[in-house]
C-alpha cells in the first residue's frame, strides 16, 4: 500500500507575544482535522505544536501535492484564525499570507513537508517542528546523519546507508536547487551546507529513490522579491532499516549547533531540542526543535512519543543555554545579530544607516 505523510505547519497566533498557541486554538484545528477523517479524506493524524507554529500530521493515500489535503489543511488554519482573532492572541493568522485557497498550499505561508511511499509494515518516521529559526538550522544535523561518519557508524554498517544518499538542497536567493550525492561529491555537499542562510536541505533520498527526509522549504520557493530565509521549519524523516536509526537521527541534534532566528528573527543562538508541544522560551526566544516519534501501519498512527526526553538531552538543554548565553554576551554585535540583509525586522537598523550615509563624506 502506498502511504503518504503530510505535515502542513502555521503561525496563526499565540499568547501574550510569539510563545505558543491557546487551547482553543489548538482544539478549533484539531476539530477540522478530526472532521476529515470522520468523512474518510485522512487515514489518521496529529496535532501539535512548537513555540508558536502549529503542525498538522496527516497521513493518507492521496499521494503528495493534494489538493484535498492541502485545502483540509488551509481551512483548518484559515477557519481557526477566527478563534485567534477572537482571543486577541498575537500574530493571528500570521503565516496565511493571501486570501484565498487555489488548489496547493504551497507559496500560500504555511509550510508543507510530505512524502509518498511503500509501507513498510513496520513503519516508524519522525518529525521534527522547530520554532525562531530558519529552514537551515536543519542543514548541521543533517550533514551529521548521512555525511559524519564519525558521529553516524550506520553509515559504515547500514549497506544502503553506505551506498550514500541524495541530497536537495534548494538556493534560497535565486530561487533553484541542485541535486548532490554522498559520497563522491563530499566537499561540493559540505560547501553548500556551509551558508545555511542560503542554501537549504530540501529532501534526502536514497540512491534507489527512496523517501527519506522531506523538509518545508516550499515558502521560500514560491515567495519571490523579498528575503523569506526566516521559515520556522518542520520535516519529515524516516527511520530504521535502510534508513537511519532513530538514535542517530535525534543524535545529529546533540551539538546544539549555532542558528539564525531568536528575538526578532534577527539574531544567532543554538538550536535547543525541547519536549513535544513546548512554548517558545521568554529567554530572547532561543531557537528549539521538538522530536516527535510516530509508527505507522497502513497509515494508522501509534505515538507521537518524545524523541528528546530523558537526562541526555537535559544535558544538551543546558549546554544549548550556556552557548546562547555566551553570544548573548556581545549584545548587539555581529554574529550575536545577523547580518543587515538577513535581520527580519530591519526598519530601525536601515533609518539610522540613512542618517549615517548622509554624515559621511570622501576621503
Ligand atoms: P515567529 O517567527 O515564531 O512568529 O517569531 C517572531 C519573532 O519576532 C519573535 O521575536
Ligand atoms: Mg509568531
Ligand atoms: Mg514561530
Amino acid at each position: 500500500m502506498k502511504t503518504t505523510i503530510t505535515v502542513i505547519k502555521a503561525d496563526i497566533g499565540s499568547i501574550g507575544g510569539h510563545t505558543r498557541p491557546s487551547e482553543e486554538l489548538l482544539n478549533s484545528v484539531k476539530k477540522y482535522v478530526s472532521d476529515a477523517k470522520t468523512a474518510g479524506l485522512i487515514i489518521d493524524s496529529y496535532v501539535g505544536y512548537a513555540g508558536d507554529d502549529i503542525h498538522i500530521v496527516t497521513t493518507h493515500t492521496k499521494g503528495v501535492n493534494n489538493a484535498e489535503i492541502h485545502k483540509l489543511a488551509w481551512d483548518a488554519f484559515s477557519k481557526s484564525v477566527a478563534v485567534a482573532k477572537e482571543q486577541g492572541l498575537y500574530g493571528a493568522g500570521q503565516d496565511l499570507l493571501v486570501d484565498a485557497f487555489s488548489g496547493n498550499v504551497r507559496g500560500m505561508g504555511p509550510g508543507v513537508a510530505e512524502m509518498e511511499f511503500d509501507e513498510r509494515p513496520n513503519e516508524a518516521f519522525a518529525v521534527f517542528a522547530a520554532d525562531k529559526t530558519e529552514p537551515g538550522a536543519f542543514n548541521y544535523p543533517l550533514f551529521t546523519m548521512f555525511c559524519d561518519i564519525k558521529s553516524n557508524t550506520g553509515l559504515l554498517i547500514n549497506p544502503s546507508l553506505a551506498r550514500g544518499v541524495v541530497f536537495t538542497i534548494m538556493d534560497v536567493m535565486k530561487n533553484r536547487v541542485v541535486e548532490l550525492e554522498t559520497w563522491n561529491q563530499m566537499p561540493e555537499i559540505a560547501a553548500i551546507l556551509m551558508y545555511p542562510g542560503r542554501y537549504v536541505v530540501e529532501s534526502v533520498k536514497t540512491k534507489d529513490g527512496e523517501p527519506i527526509v522531506s523538509a518545508t522549504t516550499d515558502r521560500l520557493h514560491n515567495i519571490k522579491g523579498t528575503y523569506v530565509g526566516k521559515d520556522d521549519p518542520a520535516m519529515v524523516i524516516r527511520l530504521q532499516k535502510t534508513f537511519p536509526a532513530t538514535e542517530e537521527v535525534c543524535y545529529a541534534f546533540k551539538d546544539a549547533h549555532f542558528v539564525a532566528g531568536d528575538t526578532r528573527g534577527s539574531h544567532h543562538m543554538t538550536l535547543m531540542p525541547v519536549r513535544i508541544n513546548t512554548t517558545a522560551t521568554s529567554y530572547f526566544c532561543n531557537p528549539l526543535v521538538s522530536a516527535l516519534l510516530f509508527s505507522s501501519h497502513n497509515g494508522k498512527l501509534t505515538g507521537p512519543i518524545d524523541g528528546f526526553e530523558g537526562s541526555n538531552w537535559d544535558l544538551v538543554r543546558q549546554k544549548a543555554a550556556e552557548k546562547s548565553e555566551g553570544m548573548r554576551a556581545q549584545g548587539f554585535v555581529h554574529p550575536a545579530t545577523l547580518i543587515p540583509e538577513e535581520l527580519e525586522y530591519n526598519q530601525g537598523y536601515q533609518e539610522i544607516m540613512g542618517r549615517i550615509e548622509k554624515l559621511f563624506r570622501q576621503r
